[in-house]
């Protein structure tokens, strides 16, 4: 069987490694291609849009896929809609591998916003030096700022439009509380702002701020389409693959 992992994620990654090699088991892993030197997954990869649902309707058709893992970042909104629009069009299974979303516990002073647009406009009145993690592709909600300072931590460097007052923090996960207790303090951080990624990757600065008592925007997910089975982790996931391989039943799935 051909699967088709839809990636960009820690996620996607592990999913891939658990998986490969498995004896009857073709493994593709598709990313989009915005990241210039991307950690590559275990088992084959291709790069690049497929050129919308359509196209990827056709390239699952090609490619003789069996079984689609849609296991894209949770902001990454239209591939997961044209993922459940071509494998119901071609009738391939699909599953979501959704990590959950992050639940603020006691001491978190968050602020959620439904945009990046939203989120900018709540920052003049949390803080004036900003850790900014939502990410380089979206700096442009941020840009007219100009009385705030921000620390921009992203994998490549952004392009304009962005925030006239910046540092550029060129990293990418997993950070450890350590690193972003020293961050926010180096830096003299008074407010965060994330997307609601989940995940343990990039959870530690959540604490961070936390103990520093430190205002945190999260920005809220896009919707996800629905009525598709669902897989919180990537053993999960590995499970539901199995399952598909004519391997047995699935305990606890
Ligand atoms: P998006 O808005 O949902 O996708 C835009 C277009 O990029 C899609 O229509 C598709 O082009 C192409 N694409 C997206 N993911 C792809 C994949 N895995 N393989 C092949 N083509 C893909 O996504 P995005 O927010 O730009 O994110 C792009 C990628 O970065 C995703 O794979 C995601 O997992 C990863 N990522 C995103 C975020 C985030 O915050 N958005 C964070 C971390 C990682 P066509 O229509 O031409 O097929």
């Amino acid at each position: 069987m051909h699967l088709l992992i839809l990636g960009g994620t820690t996620e996607a990654r592990r999913l891939a490694e658990l998986l490969h090699p498995t004896p009857g088991l073709r493994l593709t892993s598709s990313l989009a291609g915005r990241v210039a030197s991307p950690r590559l997954p275990a088992g084959e990869t291709r790069v690049g849009g497929f050129g919308g649902a359509a196209g990827l309707a056709a390239w699952l058709r090609e490619h003789r896929v069996g079984a689609v893992v849609d296991a894209t970042h949770p902001f990454a909104g239209r591939i997961s809609f044209n993922a459940a629009q071509a494998a119901a069009d071609s009738h391939v299974p699909l599953l979501a591998l959704r990590r959950p979303g992050w639940v603020p516990v006691a001491g978190d002073r968050w602020h959620e916003a439904g945009s990046l647009e939203e989120a900018a406009g709540a920052l003049p009145a949390l803080g004036r030096r900003v850790f900014l993690t939502t990410g380089r592709m979206g700096l442009a909600a941020f840009a007219a700022l100009d009385d705030l300072w921000f620390l921009v931590r992203s994998v490549d460097a952004p392009e304009p439009p962005h925030p006239a007052r910046m540092e550029v923090l060129l990293d990418r996960g997993p950070f450890t509380l350590d690193g972003e207790r020293a961050l926010l303090r180096r830096h003299r951080v008074d407010v965060v702002v994330t997307k609601d990624s989940g995940g343990a990757a990039t959870a530690p600065k959540l604490a961070a701020a936390r103990e520093a008592g430190l205002p945190v925007v999260v920005v809220r997910r896009p919707p996800a389409p629905e009525g598709l089975p669902v897989a919180a982790d990537p053993e999960s996931a590995a499970r539901w693959v199995r399952e598909r391989l004519g391997r047995g039943p699935v305990p606890g799935y």
